[in-house]
């Protein structure tokens, strides 16, 4: 892999904007249901579910379709693409990255990719949106913390990063701005597509309320808290083999739920590099799908990781002080 030049920097905020706005108690409560109590709901619903009725094949099948589509989409469209700008891409399929990461329904890309930025700035101080260690290093005050990373900052956060301060970039892009507009229509075609296919396969009402459920609901609930757990596991457990100013860790299983996102520690040494897992056996899937993309000629200008800064940023201390997982 050839390193390429780095990516223009982000471009800079207007003088004096702030970086967070106030967020309404309405607002608040519609991310309380729609991310944090509708997805545990569904997750107690569906154990029962599997377990009295079982789940048949092409309920399986359309949801781990879907699931790949969301994840993928979020870990290569909304963060490696759009976030950090870790490659650039032919319109089409960043149109088609935007919209598959959307299908993960965690909220349009501005409003994503703004607080991901800030969590990026402030790692582990105050600022970051979702620290787990925000309450301390102790027992309680940790689990506390992981529960604030993990889901409970989309509530109790009365203050939101503000997009004019963040992703000026995204917002002066149409394409990004009509995404963000068509949002509820992503929505809703995140649960519609697995319904339609389902009925469609099965030529029956019953295939498409199961494969609803199983490859829309289930699934978004599931894909949501594989993405939190980058915020909450990742930060708190697992090896850090290089040095950073935060507690950015690797964790294996996080790591092959979302498609190569848990190897999180090199990440916030090189947020804009193309592949998180570069050290040997860390298998990263979305970083195989950017470079299947730049080999078609559909991505190019892809940010790879430079085996000198690997070396440089190597930590060989052994007082790490890794929980362990
Ligand atoms: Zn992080
Ligand atoms: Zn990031």
């Amino acid at each position: 892999m050839t390193p390429s030049p780095a990516p223009p920097p982000h471009p800079r905020p207007a003088a004096g904007t702030a970086e967070t706005v106030r967020v309404t108690a309405g607002r608040r409560t519609v991310y309380l249901v729609v991310l944090v109590v509708l997805p545990l709901l569904l997750l107690a619903v569906a154990v029962p579910a599997a377990w009295g009725w079982g789940v048949g094949p092409r309920d399986v099948v359309i949801a781990v379709v879907m699931y790949l589509v969301s994840v993928f989409g979020i870990a290569v469209g909304y963060h490696r693409l759009l976030t950090h700008r870790s490659f650039r891409c032919r319109r089409p399929l960043r149109v088609a990255l935007m919209l598959a990461g959307g299908m993960a329904v965690e909220g349009p890309v501005t409003l994503w990719a703004a607080e991901h930025r800030r969590h990026h700035k402030y790692a582990d101080r105050d600022g970051d949106p979702h620290s787990p260690w925000r309450y301390g290093d102790g027992g309680l005050a940790l689990l506390r913390g992981m529960a604030h990373a993990h889901v409970g900052w989309f509530y109790t956060a009365r203050r939101r990063s503000s997009r004019g301060h963040w992703v000026p970039d995204l917002l002066a892009d149409p394409d990004v701005r009509r995404f963000d507009a068509a949002y509820p229509a992503v929505v809703a075609l995140s649960f519609a597509l697995p319904a339609a296919v389902g009925g469609l396969w099965s030529m029956s009402w019953a295939g498409a309320w199961s494969a609803l459920f199983w490859g829309g609901l289930v699934r978004y609930a599931v894909v949501h808290h594989v993405t939190w757990s980058v915020n909450s596991v990742s930060h708190t457990f697992g090896e850090r083999p290089f040095r950073t100013r935060d507690r950015s860790s690797n964790v294996w299983w996080v790591a092959m739920l979302t498609l190569g996102e848990g190897w999180h520690n090199w990440h916030h040494v090189e947020p804009t590099c193309a592949r998180h897992g570069v050290l040997r056996g860390q298998l990263d899937p979305s970083a195989r799908l950017i470079r299947w993309f730049e080999q078609a000629r559909w991505a190019y200008g892809v940010h790879w990781p430079d085996p000198d800064r690997l070396t440089a940023r190597r930590d060989d201390r052994d007082d790490r002080d890794a929980p362990g997982v």
